[in-house]
This record gives C-alpha cells, structure tokens and sequence, in this order.
C-alpha cells in the first residue's frame, strides 16, 4: 500500500524543480510518519539534481535536513508518538547489522547505507524522496528527536550541515588546545565554526570572501584568513591542527596543507572528486600531515550533536524561504550568496494544492 505525496522535484537532469506528485509506502510497523515543517536545502540537493556525482536518478526530489511533526505511528514504534517534534537527515536506512551499523556509524554500512533520497528502499524496491515534499515515512530507528529549545527552522540544518562537520571535529578529537581551521563560509563551514568553538577550539576561517569577516567574527571565529591573499596564507603556516574543508568544487588543496602544524589532518568533507592538481607529498612527509575525509554522521552522534546544540544554544543561521523560491535559491548558492542555509517553510506547499 502507498500513499500519494505532493513535492518539488526535478524531472530530468539540471531541471528546475517544480510540483510533483509521487508515492510514498504506508506506514510499517517501526515506522513514523512525520509531517514536514522545515527543509534546509544543501549544496548536496544541486549536486544530485545537476548530477554532479553521476549516479543521480530522476524524478529526483531532494532534500535531508528535515523537521517536522509526527503525525502517525507503527504499532511497534517506542521511541516517538503523535504530536513529538521530529528530525530526518541523510539516512533513511541501513543494513542496521554490519559492524559500522551496530557502532552507530550507519554511514559507513557494509551494504551502503539508504540516502533519504535517491535511494532504493530494499523493503519494497522503492526509490526514496526526500524532504522537499509534504510528508515523510521513516523507521523510528533513523529518526532523530528534535531537543526543546532550537527554533525548528533553525535546527533543520543541523541533520547534514551540523552533523557533517561535528563528526569529523569529534573524531578529531577536537577540544580545548585545539586549532581548527575551517575553509568555506557556507552552510556546512558556519556550522563548523560554530560547533568547533562550542566545542573549546580556536578558530580560523579561511574565505575568498572579504565581505563575510564579520558574519564569521559574530558565528565565533577568532581569526580570519583571506585565502586569495598570499601574505595572509604565508602567515599561519604550520598552525592549524585540524582543518575542516568545506569547498563544494574542484580546489587546491596545498595551499591549506602548507597551514597544518606537525601531525595535523585536513579533512575533506565538501569536494567528491579527483584532487587537482596533485597533492605535494613532501609537505606530508615532512610534517606526518594526514590528508583525511569524513562522510556526514551516524545517527547516534547526530542525537549527541542536536543535544549539544541544544544545552550550548547553537543553531543555524537561516534564511527562511518559501518552495516556489527554490530554484532562485540554488542560483544564489552556486554564487556562494547564501547566509547561511536557505531553509524552505514546507507551509508554502499549499500553494500548490
Ligand atoms: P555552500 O553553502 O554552497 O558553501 C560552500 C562554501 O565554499 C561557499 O560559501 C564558499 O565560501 C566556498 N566555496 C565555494 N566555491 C569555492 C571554490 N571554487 N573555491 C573555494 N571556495 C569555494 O555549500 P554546503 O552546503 O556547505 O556544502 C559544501 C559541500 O559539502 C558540498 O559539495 C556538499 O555536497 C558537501 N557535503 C558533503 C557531505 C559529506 O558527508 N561529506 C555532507 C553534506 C554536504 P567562501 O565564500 O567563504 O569562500
Ligand atoms: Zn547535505
């Protein structure tokens, strides 16, 4: 049994998203049926819709930052019940038995866990539809609680752009003593200037946007590197000890290298692709440099995350948007112009009715 669901989506590759109507399963056993508030829109979202990645399937309708209400429950569901505030993010499914899954890395699943969109639910070879659309059906064990305090629009983000840039700061060990640097003022980068400070590091943010320095001082920066600038780059060499790089294109990254102290590791978590042009390994070498990458976050560490949110009282910064904007959005974000994440009010759906 399915149901019938209105969202936006895109129909072939590089299409603007419009109104569309597709199927979603009926509500199973474990499940819960959330009815969508809030969806952060995600550099991933224009990747897959311009099928940067080459394994996008249409209709393609994206979207896994998702909060919203639970309005219906399976006859097994103990952890939520009708009327709760409820979270989705990258993850819908997982093989839930190989050793990444019964370590809470869910990401990291044997069999390739199932992405919120753009999957196959292997239950009933259905493909998945994420969160720009009125309602979603998830097993309780992928969904998250949305902690009081966190204004919803603000805490959507947080299911990918938080959880993508804490778990690489905890593996990291990221903490007091720690120097992080973070590059690319974007969804993910302002989360990770957050999350890193919360977390006790001293921060820097390395930008080719002169006009973001004070959004990044107020996020919680303590330094500012302009990257297009060669004195600026030559001064912190050797400083950071961990760096976060959010950079959504190709990009080189020995520049940044040149910046780790002894023993440091960046972190690539934004660009998929080949490194171009090669990564000078004597500057590895020379400085037992890690080159590392982190895929978002398993959901027993995204719940640690949205709790720590909550108790230090960090969330993102928003830029609230209607659906029928989404395609104006995604041009604004290829441009970089976006403070901090465009998150689609789900109420504005109704239009479309
Ligand atoms: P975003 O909001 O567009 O931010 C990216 C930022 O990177 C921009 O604001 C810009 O900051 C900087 N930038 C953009 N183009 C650049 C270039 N050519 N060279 C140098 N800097 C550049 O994107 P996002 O949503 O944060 O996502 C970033 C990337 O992470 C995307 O590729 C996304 O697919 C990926 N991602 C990965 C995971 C994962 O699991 N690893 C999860 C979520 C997203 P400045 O203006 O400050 O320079
Ligand atoms: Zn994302």
């Amino acid at each position: 049994m399915t149901i019938k669901v209105l969202g936006y989506g895109a129909t072939q590759v590089k299409a603007n998203l419009a109104p569309l109507h597709f199927e979603r399963r009926e509500v199973r056993a474990d499940d819960v049926e959330i009815e969508i508030l809030y969806c952060g829109v995600c550099h991933s979202d224009l990747h897959q819709v311009e099928n940067d990645w080459g394994m996008s399937h249409y209709p393609l309708v994206p979207g896994h930052e998702i909060v919203g209400k639970v309005v219906k429950v399976g006859d097994k569901v103990t952890k939520f019940k009708v009327g709760d505030i409820a979270g989705v993010g990258c993850i819908v499914d997982s093989c839930r038995h190989c050793s990444p899954c019964e370590h809470g890395l869910e990401q990291y699943c044997e069999a390739g866990f199932i992405e919120t969109y753009n999957g196959i639910d292997p239950h009933d070879n259905m493909p998945t539809y994420g969160g720009y659309s009125e309602r979603i059906i998830v097993s309780e064990r992928f969904a998250l609680k949305i902690p009081k305090g966190i204004p919803l629009e603000a805490a959507a983000p947080l299911l990918c752009a938080g959880i993508t840039t804490w778990s690489p700061l905890k593996h990291w060990q990221v903490g007091k003593n720690t120097r992080v640097a973070v590059v690319g003022l974007g969804g993910l980068g302002h989360m990770a200037i957050k999350l890193a400070k919360g977390l006790g590091a001293e921060v820097t943010l390395f930008t080719r946007s002169k006009n973001k320095s004070s959004d990044a001082i107020r996020l919680g920066a303590d330094h500012i590197v302009l990257s297009t600038d060669e004195a600026q780059m030559q001064a912190v060499k050797g400083k950071f000890d961990v760096i976060i790089d959010t950079v959504p294109n190709v990009h080189d990254i020995n520049p940044y290298l040149a910046t780790l102290s002894l023993n440091g590791t960046i972190v690539l978590v934004g660009y998929l692709g080949p490194l171009e042009p090669f990564v000078h390994s004597f500057d590895l070498i020379s400085g037992r440099k890690t080159v590392a990458g982190s895929m978002i976050g398993g959901i027993p560490e995204t719940q640690e995350m949205l709790d720590f949110c909550a108790e230090h009282g960090i969330s993102s910064d928003v830029e609230v948007i209607n659906i029928q904007y989404i395609n104006q959005a995604f041009a604004r974000m290829k441009k970089s112009d976006v403070k901090y994440r465009f998150v689609i009010d789900m109420q504005s759906l109704k239009q479309d009715k």
